[in-house]
């Protein structure tokens, strides 16, 4: 094998320029060509390539989006598109791809390799945190990291003017950043999506919560929380507590944004070299993750979308701290 090719797709995380970085750096350490693909799979279907060296990646490590830009390519669905993938691929000598992305480019990937001789490696990016075969994808703690520091500052206004504020965090199907991030921050209820939301509970928590006078509250949602995210939830306490003083926060995408944290960028750079050493050592059609610090490869159709699963404990700690 001599010459490789990487792209990002779906939507972008902190982390990816790290992880772009690791894997250039591996690959020319190892003697391999890299070319840089811009804009996901539609940027393969339309054969936006171009050579990447060791100096192209250089003072990005700590860089939030992704230089090589992404996408979500309705075209590369398409049998039609997986085809004018395949032929831009070889055109360009391409011999394997690495894709970092969340579930849906996985799921791509898995597909266009089920047809194509060409293998492909996955490396798992989501701030959701849902995907299997890793404990961490790159992305989510820089992601709770950015929500905790923003509801930092909400709580010291809240403080100030005896507010209940209502966060809602990223999580349109899963309430990773919400449970940990409420967590982190001390809230005193968290809301997601996989979990009942008991508003009398909640009702309950206010009224303990202001008869020991309490000079703030904060609640944590996760935007896919089935009664309806933080606006939802606001409406329904102001209705039952017309005297409390609330305020409705939605953090939305600066949670993508921002420099990657430690931890990602230690990730990121372990998967993005972990994913060169699977290529040389002849692996293909693999996901790279990392499980109780070791790297562990699972093939494309056994990786599966996760489901955050919240155990009694998990809920206790919460009602434990928040008395
Ligand atoms: P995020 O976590 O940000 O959602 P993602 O990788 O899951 O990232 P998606 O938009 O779901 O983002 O998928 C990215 C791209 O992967 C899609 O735009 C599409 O090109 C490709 N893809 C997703 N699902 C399929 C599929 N079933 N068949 C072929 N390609 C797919």
């Amino acid at each position: 094998m001599s010459k490789i090719a990487i792209l990002t797709s779906g939507g972008d995380a902190p982390g990816l320029n790290a992880c772009i970085r690791a894997v250039v750096r591996a690959a020319i350490f190892h003697g391999l060509k890299i070319i840089g693909i811009h804009r996901g799979y539609d940027g393969i279907i339309e054969g936006d390539f171009f050579e990447m060296d060791a100096a192209s990646v250089s003072n990005i490590i700590q860089r939030g989006g992704t230089i090589l830009k992404s996408s979500r390519s309705e075209r590369f669905k398409t049998p039609e598109g997986r085809e004018t993938a395949f032929q831009q691929l070889k055109k360009a000598g391409v011999e394997a791809v690495i894709v970092i992305g969340g579930d849906g480019s996985l799921v791509g990937a898995k597909y266009f390799t089920a047809t194509y001789p060409i293998p492909w490696i996955g490396i798992p990016k989501t701030i959701d945190n849902d995907i299997s075969g890793t404990d961490y994808a790159i992305g989510f703690d820089t992601a709770s990291n950015t929500a905790m520091n923003a509801i930092d500052n909400i709580r010291d206004t809240a403080e100030s003017h005896n507010r209940i504020y209502f966060v809602e965090v990223m999580g349109r199907n899963s309430g990773s950043i919400a449970y940990k991030t409420g967590i982190s921050v001390g809230a005193e209820a968290i809301y997601i999506p996989e979990t009942n939301t008991d508003l009398q509970h909640l009702f309950k928590i206010f009224e303990s919560g202001w008869s020991r006078k309490k000079s703030s509250l904060i609640v944590v949602v996760a935007e896919g929380d089935e009664a309806g995210g933080a606006f939802a939830i606001s409406k329904k306490v102001k209705e039952k507590f017309p005297q409390y003083d609330t305020a409705v926060c939605i953090l939305g995408h600066v949670q993508r944004g921002g420099s990657p944290t430690c931890a990602d960028r230690v990730l990121a750079s372990r998967l993005g070299v972990a994913t060169i050493d699977a290529l040389l050592s002849g692996q293909k059609n693999i996901m790279v993750g990392e499980v109780k610090e070791e790297i562990l490869y699972t093939p494309l159709e056994n990786v599966l979308k996760r489901q955050l699963k919240i155990t009694p404990a998990m809920t206790e700690l919460i009602d434990i701290l928040s008395i």
